[in-house]
């Protein structure tokens, strides 16, 4: 069982249709670091919402904790029915995609041929 160990980055990132929360800005039910204090209530799409960091930490190679989101401030997602990577930012460091630590990751999609966008504020870029 890999957690999420206090990262809490998706409760500030991501919008919350069910609890009309928009995105880049903390849920009001966020215990920052810690959790949430609605859990055993969240959401539904709470509940399922996984990001790509946290997903691989159940593969044979993970991403590094470097990457995990309260650490890079990057939310790597995906669009396009899963087929696609989004990396979410926030505009107050809406460079954070470009911090050495993704290189390695970024050239790993880019030798699959996976298609990489960065979202900020919902402007979506197409960087691979
Ligand atoms: S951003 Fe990922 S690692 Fe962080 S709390 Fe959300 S699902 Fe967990
Ligand atoms: S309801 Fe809870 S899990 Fe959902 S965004 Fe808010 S703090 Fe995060």
């Amino acid at each position: 069982m890999h957690s999420c160990d206090g990262c809490t980055m998706c409760c500030k990132f991501m919008k919350v249709e069910e609890i009309s929360k928009a995105g880049n800005v903390w849920c009001e039910h966020c215990k920052i670091g810690s959790g949430c204090r609605i859990y055993d209530e969240r959401p539904a799409s709470c509940r399922v919402y996984e990001c790509v960091w946290l997903k691989t930490q159940a593969l044979e190679k993970p991403m590094p904790l470097a990457l995990r989101p309260d650490r890079s401030k990057v939310v790597i997602g995906t669009g396009n029915q899963g087929e696609d990577i989004v990396l979410y930012v926030t505009p107050d460091r809406a460079d954070a995609w470009q911090q050495k630590e993704f290189a390695p990751l970024l050239g790993e999609f880019q030798r699959r041929g996976i298609a990489v966008a960065v979202s900020c504020n919902d402007v979506l870029r197409r960087i691979i």
